[in-house]
């Protein structure tokens, strides 16, 4: 096991991350605000780790609601189903909320947490890669509106994070693969010699292997804390953790919530803005021959569905919650290692990037 501790202006807590911590009573108990415990999660997750959860929480009077699974669910109806719970449970204040399961599961058990009684402690066990080294960290929570993702929320950080490399084992490989995109934007955004660490051990980490994993996972929830410390109002430097997420939206939105995961989005996605950069003169050949080989390795696309005009993709972009004003304001890359913020590039040029995209 390793861990991390993320340092916030107040208050410090660890990210604990390796095989088996699920057993692991040492660190979970410390956390927990009183005796009262909800344990959330969903009918997929339920029925792999809640009883193995139950038994390391013995002596506790833990409780749980099991909402349903999907990103549809995450609203305030299935928010107040966790409400519902606390209050029939009779929990007060010290009660503790873990979240078990994805980032539905997470950003859901988060903003119930901070709601409830005008917050209670809350502990975030993530088992999709993604939730692992995204969405578990940088206190963000919330749910979805009709008219627009994540848009009712809170910031609202854990007491503690548990990552168990095991629960990966039954995550589907095409979400494994989606959460590996987000990694790989660490590396690209802040660490060569990250990127260059994920090329050697790309294989291994999709053959799960136990070590290799608390690595990748530890390293990516550093770069992010980093850069969430820095940037905690969002004003500047937390935007590089964007990289290929105006383009990968744009995918997204054109092919329809679902079709393509978040992260093989934003995988092509961060192809596009690699390719981009290179345009700008930024990155030589050999940068985007690399980042495309370990896109590939990755298992994601490199390439933009076919179906979607230049013309169209340049509609959805800006129409980007990211974008600024009239003007396309793009995360792309200095060098590998290295992202920039820029709203000077000629909408010329993304058009022509697009239009002579290999489809
Ligand atoms: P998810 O929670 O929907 O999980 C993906 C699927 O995997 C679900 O079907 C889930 O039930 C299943 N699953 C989870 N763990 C499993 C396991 N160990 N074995 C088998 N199946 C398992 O999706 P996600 O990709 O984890 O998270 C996406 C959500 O995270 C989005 O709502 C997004 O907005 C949010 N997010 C939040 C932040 C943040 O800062 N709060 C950052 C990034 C993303
Ligand atoms: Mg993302």
């Amino acid at each position: 096991m390793q861990t991390l501790t993320v340092e916030l202006p107040d208050r410090h807590y660890p990210i604990h991350v390796g095989p088996g911590l699920l057993d692991d009573a040492s660190l979970l108990t410390p956390h927990l605000g009183g005796r009262q415990v909800m344990i959330v999660t969903n009918e997929t997750v339920a029925p792999l780790y809640l009883e193995r959860l139950k038994a390391t929480l013995t002596g506790f009077e833990v409780h749980e609601v099991i909402l349903p699974d999907g990103e549809a669910t995450k609203n305030l109806e299935h928010v107040e189903r966790i409400w519902d719970g606390l209050l029939a449970a009779g929990f007060n204040r010290r009660a503790t909320l873990i979240a078990l399961g994805g980032g539905v599961t997470g950003d859901m058990t988060g903003f119930a947490a901070a709601s409830y009684q005008r917050g209670i402690a809350f502990i975030q066990i993530p088992t999709t890669l993604l939730a692992q080294v995204d969405s578990s960290v940088g206190g963000k929570t919330g749910v979805n509106h009709p008219r627009g993702k994540n848009m009712i929320g809170a910031f609202h950080q854990p007491r503690a994070v548990i990552v168990d490399t095991d629960t990966l084992r039954t995550l589907p490989a095409r979400e494994l693969t989606a959460g590996l995109a987000e990694v790989i934007k660490y590396g690209l955004i802040r660490d060569e010699a990250f990127m260059t660490w994920l090329e050697d051990n790309m294989a291994g980490l999709r053959a799960l292997d136990a070590s290799l994993l608390t690595e990748a996972i530890l390293k990516s929830c550093a770069v992010k804390a980093e850069i969430v410390v820095e940037d905690e109002t969002e004003q500047g430097v937390r935007a590089h953790l964007n990289l290929g997420h105006t383009f990968g939206h744009a995918i997204e939105t054109a092919m329809g919530y679902g079709n393509w995961l978040h992260g093989e989005a934003v995988g092509a996605g961060m192809m596009m803005a690699t390719a981009l950069s290179h345009r700008l003169g930024w990155l030589d050949e050999a940068a985007v021959m690399r980042v495309s080989a370990l896109l590939d390795a990755a298992g994601l696309p490199r390439h933009a569905p076919a179906q979607v005009s230049a013309e169209r993709f340049l509609e959805l972009m800006h129409l980007d919650k990211k974008v600024m004003d009239a003007r396309l304001r793009l995360v792309l890359l200095k060098a590998l290692g290295e992202a920039c913020i820029t709203d000077d590039v000629d909408e010329a040029q993304v058009h022509e990037l697009l239009e002579h995209w290999e489809r």
